[in-house]
């Protein structure tokens, strides 16, 4: 039986990490592997249980319930990763010159060394009346899906998914797999928009379309009110009006900076800012994970936070080591459409299209026809393998 979590924490850690996402858990899991026996201190605003966060987004097609997605509660990391662990708590401010961090329950904690992995959080470009925010849910981790989860418990309900982004659609087809009826709500016209050229956006919002679920695409949401008869009234800026039992807001993230910038590290809107060897501005202070723009990239992806809990666990124990990222594209869990993309990291000076309906290949190329990045649907997601050994590194 694992000990109990503490409802404090010692007041000294060699190592404290912020954050008990996969980017915390896999630094903290890598010097261990690695044979380092430093104290190590997790802190986390929340359950602490350690979750695949992609996960989330199949749950309802899988029909999993929330405590099917947790792969191992706090009380069983901490005894895993032989670390302390503080969690619903959160990190209120940072003094650097004491190497302390002030933690929501009133305590104060040392390091030697800090990591932040705060994440990002959602970004919600507008506001949604008081009477309904019990029924309008972001889901960015596991407390998030619990409470999404229970909300859709009682049985088909209409769902508005606001935002075709990489989460906003893979929880369309989700939802919908899951036997909701799904709406999706978004100002571009097409689905996707920052990884996909058009013609495939709009290969995956037929391939949407075809399976039920209705595209409200083009226009941006005017405001979100009580309707009638207990619907929420969602009116778009051409004044048309939808009705809908839940939203889910899938309106971006953002990385959850003001942490450090409050305490004087160098931050942009992209991230914390750190070197190739995750290193922030301050001495003893490091960044990975959603939270941080490595030399200017800040990818929001497993692999390359994968990467850099690797790299760091190797700076910490004595080898420095700087991060490397391949050319690694995004799978999207679409069903109804397989996609696959690398989008390029400048705009390209053409994109080059093949094929048609849902099996397209597109190739970002520069001025020289050099590819530089790629996007598939359907059967053609199979080119994957190839196109990455082809495409520039994202961080070479
Ligand atoms: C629905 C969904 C599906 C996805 N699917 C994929 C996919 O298929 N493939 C892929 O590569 N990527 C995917 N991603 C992206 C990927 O999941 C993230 O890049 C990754 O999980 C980020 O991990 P992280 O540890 O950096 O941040 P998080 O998981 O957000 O963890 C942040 C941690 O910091 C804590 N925290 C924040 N602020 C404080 C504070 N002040 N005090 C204390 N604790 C704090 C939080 O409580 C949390 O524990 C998906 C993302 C979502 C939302």
């Amino acid at each position: 039986m694992p000990p109990p979590i503490p409802k404090t924490a010692d007041t000294h850690a060699a190592l404290v990490i912020i954050g008990t996402g996969m980017a915390g858990i896999g630094l903290a899991r890598a010097l261990r592997r690695q044979g380092d026996t430093r104290t190590i201190t997790l802190i986390s605003a929340d359950s602490g249980d350690e979750y695949s966060k992609p996960l989330l987004s199949t749950g309802f097609a899988k029909r999993l319930a929330p405590e099917q997605l947790a792969q191992r509660n706090a009380a069983a990391l901490a005894e895993e990763l032989n670390a302390q662990l503080v969690i619903h708590t959160h990190v209120e401010h940072l003094d650097m010159d004491n190497q302390t961090i002030q933690l929501s329950t009133g305590q104060q904690l040392g390091y030697d060394d800090l990591v932040l992995a705060t994440g990002a959080g959602p970004h919600r470009p507008f506001s949604v009346p008081e009477e309904l925010a019990g029924r309008c849910f972001t889901v960015n981790d596991l407390d998030d899906y619990r409470r999404f989860h229970a909300a859709l418990a009682s049985g088909p309900a209409r769902v508005a998914v606001i935002g075709a982004g990489l989460v906003g659609c893979e929880f369309a087809n989700d939802l919908y797999a899951g036997g909701h009826h799904v709406s999706l709500f978004a100002p571009e016209t097409s689905p996707l928009p920052r990884l996909l050229p058009e013609p495939l956006g709009n290969a995956l919002g037929n391939a949407f379309k075809e399976a039920g679920i209705q595209l409200r695409l083009g226009h941006s949401i005017r405001k979100i009110s009580p309707g009638h008869h207990n619907d929420i009234a969602i009116e778009l800026d051409n004044r048309d009006r939808f009705q809908a039992d839940i939203i889910l807001m899938a309106t971006g993230l953002a990385p959850r900076i003001q942490l450090a910038e409050a305490a004087g590290l160098a931050v942009t809107n992209s991230g914390i800012q750190v070197d190739r060897q995750l290193r922030t501005s301050h001495p003893h202070i490091y960044a990975l994970g959603d939270v941080a723009c490595v030399d200017g990239i800040n990818a929001m992806y497993i692999q390359p936070l994968q990467a850099s809990a690797k790299a760091l666990a190797a700076t910490l124990g004595g080898s420095p080591t700087h991060v490397h990222f391949g050319a690694w594209p995004v799978i999207v869990k679409t069903p109804l459409l397989p996609v696959v993309a690398y989008p390029p990291s400048t705009q390209p000076a053409q994109w080059r299209i093949e094929g048609e309906q849902g099996e397209m290949a597109a190739f970002a190329e520069d001025k020289d026809g050099r590819l530089i990045g790629f996007a598939l649907t359907g059967g053609c997601v199979r080119r994957k393998v190839e196109l990455s050994r082809a495409a520039p590194a994202l961080l070479g």
